[in-house]
């Protein structure tokens, strides 16, 4: 079934998967298909509008850290999203489109983490992307065909055009995210073989109808690899560079890869400036404004949101320019809300957002600078982040236990809220197996909201148990240390 590259029909009746390996240096034909509807409304959509996006684009994204049940080994941190983001964001940002971090969140799933593509089904994930966004997962092990160890692959995306994708944690913060999101915006591999689109000729005259589809990218000899053509292909520099002998449909072997195009295969390491070419942009923007799949995931250019009542569950909204909250926005209980805009949001009277134990509401502004050609975006520079905290459940009148920030790296801070005094109380840390590693007595306390912080540098990563011990009772949270 890999004898040549021409019998792609062969091929795509064996699988029937849709799926796409990012980065993974194994000869392994694993086809995808696209969803030709979409292509065909963003081919369309190419040829009626402007190469390149002349308004900025923003799309929303969430980062899911996928933790085995009782979270051992949490592994991400935000500062490795940060990361990712930011890779994302100089990807893409030349041609005006850019990305909000909507946030990040934890799921605790033991069937996630470890993902085997060979025999699990991708449907698991389904139910876990946001809408709305597209939604990165991060999980622990991302194996396939050949990895029996269960390891192997850097990220994976199903289906094209898509909202979400899978990037292995040990990837995190390595710059897979953006080729994975390529994927999701409709860009195929410069060596794709495996839509029957035909191998591409050196001097590029079928390079819109071969292989990724895209004019503007040279032929990529890697589809040789991918039918196992040992014979015409081999490398040097550990496999990084080009050194065969394979020849394209017109006999011409002069191939020149496309070494640094960020929708290759060529050794990151070895050739570490990632590229789209106007002609991907172009695709990228095509399938942005016309894939049902991402239509969902781009800010209006201004936009209001309200009036809603939400104590649950997820609520993202964002714009390019202005968000405005509009009459009662009452956010509270274990949601987790996500408001952002390139200029400003606006909170007007009638905003409540008084999140409980495990809710949070990010309020987040993305900088666009369209006069040094493109975006510039600080993922960080939240200007507003309400946390859940004790003295919030104090009206309430109920006994609450909050411990922040989580994940922490060197300080913790206990907040609780005592409906009535108590006396002999401590807090007490335990690590994931219960030996204690921490006492802080606390005496004779107060009914009314408390908070106790702690130096924590000297605890090793990993999950721990903080517990509030009354006489009367004993309130007990997890957190997360991250060093
Ligand atoms: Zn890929």
């Amino acid at each position: 079934m890999r004898k040549t590259i021409l019998k792609k029909s062969v091929l795509l009746s064996l699988f029937s998967m849709i799926i796409l390996f990012a980065n993974a240096q194994q000869n392994i034909p694993l086809p995808y298909k696209l969803d030709k509807a979409a292509l065909k409304n963003a081919l369309e959509f190419e040829k009626n509008n402007h190469p390149l996006a002349t308004s900025p684009v923003v799309i929303r994204v969430f980062f899911r850290i996928v933790d085995p049940v009782g979270g051992i080994n949490p592994d991400i941190t935000e500062d490795q999203i940060a990361q990712d983001f930011k890779h994302l964001v100089g990807a893409y940002s030349k041609d005006n489109i850019c990305f909000i971090n909507m946030g990040y969140d934890y799921i605790f799933n033991t069937a996630l983490d470890t993902f085997n593509t060979s025999k699990d089904n991708y449907k698991i994930f389904l139910p876990y992307g946001l809408q709305n966004c597209i939604t990165v997962f991060y999980i622990d092990r991302l194996g396939g065909k050949n990895n029996s160890s269960g390891g192997g692959y850097s990220g994976i995306t199903y289906g094209v055009p898509s909202a979400w994708s899978i990037i292995a944690k040990s990837y995190a913060g390595k710059g897979v995210v953006e080729h994975e999101l390529g994927h999701c915006f409709g860009l195929l591999h410069t060596f794709d073989y495996v839509n029957g689109n035909g191998l591409e000729n050196i001097d590029g005259t079928n390079g819109s109808t071969s292989a990724d589809l895209i004019a503007d990218t040279k032929a990529d000899p890697y589809a040789f690899a991918y039918e196992n053509f040992s014979t015409c292909f081999s490398t040097t520099n550990g496999g990084c560079t080009y050194s065969g002998t394979c020849t394209d449909l017109k006999t011409r072997s002069d191939y020149s890869p496309p070494y640094t195009n960020l929708m290759s295969y060529w050794c990151s390491s070895f050739y570490p400036s990632y590229i789209i070419t106007n002609g991907q942009y172009t695709r990228v923007t095509s399938f942005i404004n016309t894939a049902s799949a991402l239509l969902p995931t781009e800010s209006a250019l201004t936009a209001v949101d309200g009036p809603y009542s939400l104590s649950s569950g997820y609520h993202m909204n964002s714009a390019v320019t202005t968000l405005t909250t509009s009459g009662t926005v009452l956010i509270t209980g274990t949601s987790i809300a996500s408001l952002g805009a390139g200029q400003t949001v606006f909170l007007e009277p009638g905003f409540d957002a008084v999140p409980g134990v495990g809710g949070r509401v990010l309020i987040r502004h993305s900088f666009c600078d369209t006069t040094s050609n493109g975006y510039t975006l600080n993922p960080k520079t939240a200007t507003a982040l309400v946390q859940n905290s004790a003295a919030s459940e104090a009206a309430k009148g109920k006994d609450q236990l909050f411990v922040y920030p989580n994940p922490a790296t060197s300080a913790i801070h206990v907040s609780f809220y005592l409906a009535t005094a108590a006396n002999n109380a401590s807090i007490k840390i335990y690590d994931i197996n219960m030996r204690p590693v921490k006492s802080i007595p606390l005496g004779m306390l107060t009914a009314g909201a408390h908070t106790v912080s702690e130096d924590v540098h000297s605890l090793k990563s990993g999950v721990y148990i903080v517990l509030l011990q009354l006489p009367n009772t004993i309130m007990k949270t997890k957190i997360v240390i991250v060093k």
